[in-house]
This record gives C-alpha cells, sequence and structure tokens, in this order.
C-alpha cells in the first residue's frame, strides 16, 4: 500500500519569521494524519523551518539542488549543504526551473541520481505543456521525460523516488486537471516504469498530482487509483488551507 506524500511548494514565497508562524499554525492541525506532510521552502527559510518543526509531523524540503559537491559555482546550495542541516526532501525538475533556469532532462538526472546517493528523498517533476495536451504528445512527453530522469538509477533507489505529475498548463493557473486525466497520465507514468523496473517496483513508486490543488479538488483527486497525493503550490501558503488538504478525506 503505497503512502499519501502531501508536499507543499512555497517557490519564493515567505521569510523565516512567517515560516517559522506557517509551522507553529499547521503542526497541531496535522498531528493526527497518516499521510506525509512536507513543505519545500526557500534555502533561506530551511534552518529555521528544520529547527521549528522538530517533533511534529512535517517533514522540511528544498526547491532544487546543484549537482556538484562544491566548487565554483556561484549561488548554487549542493546536496551536501542541505543533508549537513538535516533536509530530508528535494523537489528537482520543477517546471518553473526547466522553464526558466535550463533545466534539462539531463540535469535532473544527475541531480536525481546525487540526491538519492546522499539519502535525500527526491520528488521529481515532469509534466505536460498545453500545446503538448493538446495535441496528443502528452504521453511521450512525461513517459520521456521519466525514462531520462531515470537513467542509471538502480531498482533500490526508484523506489525511494517520489514523481510529481504537473501539468504546466496546471501550475498556478487555477486550471486543474480532471481526476480522470491526471490518474490516466499517472498510470502512463507507472507503466513507463514497470517497462524498466516490472510491475512491483513500479507498484511501489509513490506518484503525486500537481497542479491548482486546493481543499475544493484534493479529495476527488487523492481517491483516485493511481495518484498518491500531491505537490502544492499557492495552496500550500496557506496552513489552514493546507492543513485541509492534508486531511483531505
Ligand atoms: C507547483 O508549484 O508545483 C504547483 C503545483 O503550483 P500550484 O498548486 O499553485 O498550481
Amino acid at each position: 500500500m503505497r503512502k499519501k506524500v502531501i508536499a507543499g511548494n512555497w517557490k519564493m514565497n515567505k521569510l523565516p519569521n512567517e515560516a517559522m508562524e506557517f509551522i507553529s499554525e499547521l503542526a497541531p492541525l496535522v498531528k493526527d494524519t497518516e499521510n506525509e506532510v512536507v513543505i519545500c521552502v526557500p534555502y533561506t527559510d530551511l534552518f529555521y523551518a528544520l529547527m521549528h518543526a522538530q517533533d511534529t509531523k512535517i517533514k522540511i524540503g528544498a526547491q532544487n539542488m546543484n549537482a556538484e559537491e562544491k566548487g565554483a559555482y556561484t549561488g548554487e546550495i549542493s546536496g551536501e549543504m542541505l543533508k549537513a542541516i538535516g533536509v530530508e526532501y528535494v523537489i528537482i525538475g520543477h517546471s518553473e526551473r526547466r522553464a526558466y533556469y535550463n533545466e534539462t532532462d539531463e540535469s535532473v538526472n544527475k541531480k536525481l541520481k546525487k540526491a538519492l546517493l546522499l539519502e535525500l528523498k527526491p520528488i521529481v517533476c515532469v509534466g505536460e505543456s498545453l500545446e503538448q495536451r493538446e495535441n496528443g504528445t502528452a504521453k511521450e512527453v512525461v513517459t520521456a521525460q521519466t525514462r531520462l530522469a531515470l537513467e542509471e538509477v538502480s531498482n533500490e533507489e526508484v523506489i525511494k523516488t517520489i514523481i510529481a505529475y504537473e501539468p504546466i498548463w496546471a501550475i498556478g493557473t487555477g486550471k486543474t486537471a480532471t481526476k480522470e486525466d491526471a490518474n490516466e497520465t499517472i498510470k502512463w507514468i507507472r507503466e513507463e516504469i514497470e517497462n524498466i523496473y516490472g510491475k512491483d517496483i513500479a507498484d511501489s513508486v509513490v506518484i503525486q498530482y500537481g497542479g491548482s490543488v486546493k481543499s475544493s479538488n484534493a479529495k476527488e483527486l487523492f481517491e483516485m487509483s493511481d495518484i498518491d497525493g500531491g505537490l502544492v503550490g499557492g495552496a500550500s501558503l496557506d496552513a489552514q488551507e493546507f492543513a485541509k488538504i492534508v486531511n483531505y478525506k
């Protein structure tokens, strides 16, 4: 039985004091959940969030990492740096990073392998554009992104990898994929994983849906057969709203 993982992606929002206030508000609201609760915060909030989330159900993640260990990469943060302060999760290959910061399937694969080596828990984002959805190539796009992300990832490692299916046209737009379309696309991703690793492994990989998830649509999405929780942007900025998503049942 796969666990539901509900992860917030704050993007470039919230100062450290706001992060701590949010955690204080969220912690009692999610203390009884069986779902995994994660918030992926800006780098500058990580340390404060980690300290503040101790002894709560809330796990802390970063939104990106560099695949190199150290060196002349001005402005970058390595996986080792995240690991050293106790960060547990890291988002890799978010569509905003692919679109604005030249992330490619190759860099995503490199970062994923490094995160797994360091025992960070990766959330790898894949998803098609509106044009690709409309011209019928969505399946090809998401399965290729999945396959390329997972190149040279072992059986043991893929089980520890979370995939977030995030149609680009649904991110921050208020447009959500229908629960049927989201579930079907996640099945395509799972089939691709099955082609590489076999059915048992494919059945144990957590695959989230992301794209305008909110408390009003979380239940119908997360109750679908193949949707194992969500990656939540805008709606994760409000503790009350995010708690309702976590406690969607
Ligand atoms: C995201 O940033 O990953 C996301 C899904 O954003 P939103 O929920 O705001 O669409």
